[in-house]
């Protein structure tokens, strides 16, 4: 029997996701996740997130485990203008991730499942690669589609700062406030033995010099106080990235699909493209990825995606769009062979 092997890019959270369901759906393939960091979870990337993930109902394998969970989300808040919006988040679909432990998490059971990890692995090359499948989980920007010339996409640039002692630490609530600077902030709760918030503005632009000014100025308007003890930031795709296959590579998580267009959550979409790729590959459907993709994001991406594009500084948005949009995103698609 031809033994097939798939390398993947990145062992992060979409390169976790595509090794479980290649092992899940076909134990026989030869599955190696190359990452470049020393250490899985524990690298740069293990914290470079706001670490809110919320999930749909059908998708309840993505619950964490209670180590990787620092708060449950029951409630969200979208502020924009004077105009406010607070909607209840159902039992066990919202949670501020231990991000590190969350990707050790995903980790342990690919391993489990007999994929080989490779750590201090930077691949340099596609050339470098001789599996059947390469799939691309290198995050944004992906180093493949460059190496390729592919098109970047619709990004948009992030600084976020932890602050623990902070006065506004409440447990459950995350809450975004729309900016006239065509963007938006967020206030999450973190550790709540340090009453730590994750504090960020996301800019749909490239001026990355001025996200943390305009943050600084928040808090000051907002009396939001606490010691800053982390920093970190980066570019965040926005929505659909094309393309999601090319020849023999598919491309999941922030390298493809990237994150809701308002709310910046991509660590959903990692789980679902890379669950999708994997469970594609592992039945030889792989020519069947984007279509899949384009059904299960498509819709939301364009509304929102327009809605940025002609009505910028969102003021005029109602709040409830911005709910809707980032909440009932997928439809589950069955795979069938
Ligand atoms: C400041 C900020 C806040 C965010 N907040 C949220 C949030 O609250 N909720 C949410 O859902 N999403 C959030 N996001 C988005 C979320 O972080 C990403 O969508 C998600 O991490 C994408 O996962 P990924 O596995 O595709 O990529 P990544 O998590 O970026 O992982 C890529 C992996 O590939 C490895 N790698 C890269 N190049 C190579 C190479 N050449 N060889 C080997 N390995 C390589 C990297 O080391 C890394 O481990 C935020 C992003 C930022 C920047």
């Amino acid at each position: 029997m031809i033994q097939i092997k798939i390398d993947i890019v990145g062992g992060s959270i979409a390169g976790m996701s595509t090794a479980i369901a290649l092992k899940e759906n076909n134990p026989s393939l030869d599955v190696v996740v190359h990452e470049k960091h020393k250490k899985i979870g524990y690298n740069r990337e293990g914290r470079r997130c706001g670490e809110a993930h919320s999930i749909e109902e059908e998708w309840s394998k993505w619950i964490p485990e209670k180590n990787s969970i620092f708060n449950h989300i029951t409630r969200g808040e979208v502020t924009i203008g004077n105009k406010k919006i607070i909607t209840d988040v159902e039992e066990n679909t919202g949670f501020v991730l231990n991000r590190q432990e969350f990707v050790c998490q995903l980790a342990r059971r690919a391993e489990e499942l007999g994929t080989v990890i490779k750590t201090n692995d930077k691949i340099n090359s596609i050339n470098d690669l001789e599996g059947n499948y390469i799939i691309d989980a290198s995050g944004c920007p992906s180093f493949i589609k460059k190496e390729l010339g592919l098109k970047k996409g619709l990004t948009g640039l992030s600084y976020q700062q932890t602050l623990e002692n902070s006065n506004f630490f409440d447990p459950h609530t995350v809450k975004f406030f729309a900016s006239e600077k065509n963007g938006y902030f967020w206030i999450f709760p973190r550790n709540p033995k340090k009453t730590e918030i994750n504090i960020g503005i996301f800019l749909f632009s490239n001026q990355t010099h001025k996200c943390k000014n305009l943050l600084e100025e928040f808090k000051e308007e907002n009396k939001i106080k606490g010691d800053v003890n982390y920093i970190t930031g980066g570019l965040i795709p926005v929505g659909l990235n094309r393309p999601f296959k090319y020849k023999n590579i598919l491309f999941v998580g922030d390298s493809a699909v990237g994150t809701f267009p308002y709310t910046g959550q991509g660590i959903y979409r990692a789980l679902l493209s890379g669950d999708v790729a994997g469970t594609c590959i592992a039945n030889g459907i792989a020519h069947k990825y984007p279509r899949i993709i384009n059904q299960m994001f498509l819709k939301w991406d364009l509304i929102g995606k327009s809605i940025i594009l002609f009505n910028k500084g969102l003021t005029k948005i109602n709040p409830k769009l911005v709910l809707t949009t980032d909440r009932y995103f997928s439809s589950y698609v069955q795979l069938t062979h």
